[in-house]
């Protein structure tokens, strides 16, 4: 049985960035894909996703946000491809609303740069959107958006560069504890690690039961 210090289950956007960053950090990683690099299944397909510094949800993912802008713009000069485009972006809003407070909060904790704008200044600037006459904007000069598909196979290219293996269209069937380590098995044979990591997205509780009630898909619909 062929042994990996990491085995990466799942190579959508998380599995592919996690596969070069243990790469590169000289680990003896195998990433596994049931389906191809880049489909249109998984939860990254498409074009783009928004990316800012400043999320609603709480003030301390902005260091997190700064070092993934500083890693796509790694990604994009190793690759010479641009990923991570910055437009500007909006969090819109009433005013008390925890969108709004929430992500003024996180620009003011961190001294991000923001403007706080009406619907109507909003809409000035911006015709593409009528917002209702109460609502609140924060805008962010550095929000954009990141090419979640081409992302994927830029960062497999640099992981399998960086000495990585990976392997598509082999779906893993189950992970068993075994003397410390883990074996992983597939529909095509068994591989044995020290650690694996489940990026397997929306399926990730056929893999771990006990997310089961918590880790539950749903359906996002864009406007
Ligand atoms: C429509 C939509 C809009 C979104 N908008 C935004 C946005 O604007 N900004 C933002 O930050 N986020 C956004 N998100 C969320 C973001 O896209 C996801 O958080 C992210 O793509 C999840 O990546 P992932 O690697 O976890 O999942 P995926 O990319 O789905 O990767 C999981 C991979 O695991 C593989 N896999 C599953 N089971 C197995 C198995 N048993 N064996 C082997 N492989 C397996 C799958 O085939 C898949 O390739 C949006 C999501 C959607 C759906």
């Amino acid at each position: 049985m062929r042994s990996f210090d990491t085995i990466v289950i799942g190579v959508g956007g998380m599995g592919s960035a996690t596969l070069w960053q243990l790469a590169r950090r000289g680990q003896k990683v195998l990433g596994i894909e049931r389906f191809d690099l880049g489909h249109s299944l998984g939860s990254s397909h498409g074009v783009n996703r928004i990316i800012r510094l400043a999320y609603f949800e709480h003030p301390n993912y902005v260091p997190l946000l700064r070092r993934a802008y500083e890693l796509w713009r790694e990604a994009e000069q190793l690759t010479k491809e641009q990923l991570l485009f910055v437009t500007g972006g909006i969090d819109a809003g009433a005013e008390d609303s925890r969108i709004v407070q929430g992500a003024l909060t996180a620009c003011r904790e961190h001294d991000l740069p923001h403007e706080v704008l009406t619907a109507q200044e909003t809409q000035q600037r911006f015709p593409g959107y009528k917002l209702p006459n109460k609502y609140a904007v924060v805008y962010q000069p550095d929000a954009g958006f990141v090419a979640s598909e081409r992302a994927i196979l830029a960062h497999a290219t640099l992981a399998v560069s960086a000495g990585a293996e990976i392997h598509g269209r082999e779906k893993v069937l189950a992970i068993e504890p075994a003397n410390g380590r883990v074996v992983v098995v597939t529909d095509q044979g068994r591989y044995e690690a020290g650690k694996v990591v489940v990026s397997t997205g929306g399926w990730v509780s056929d893999l771990i039961p006990a997310l089961k009630t918590k880790a539950v898909p749903e359906r996002q619909v864009l406007g």
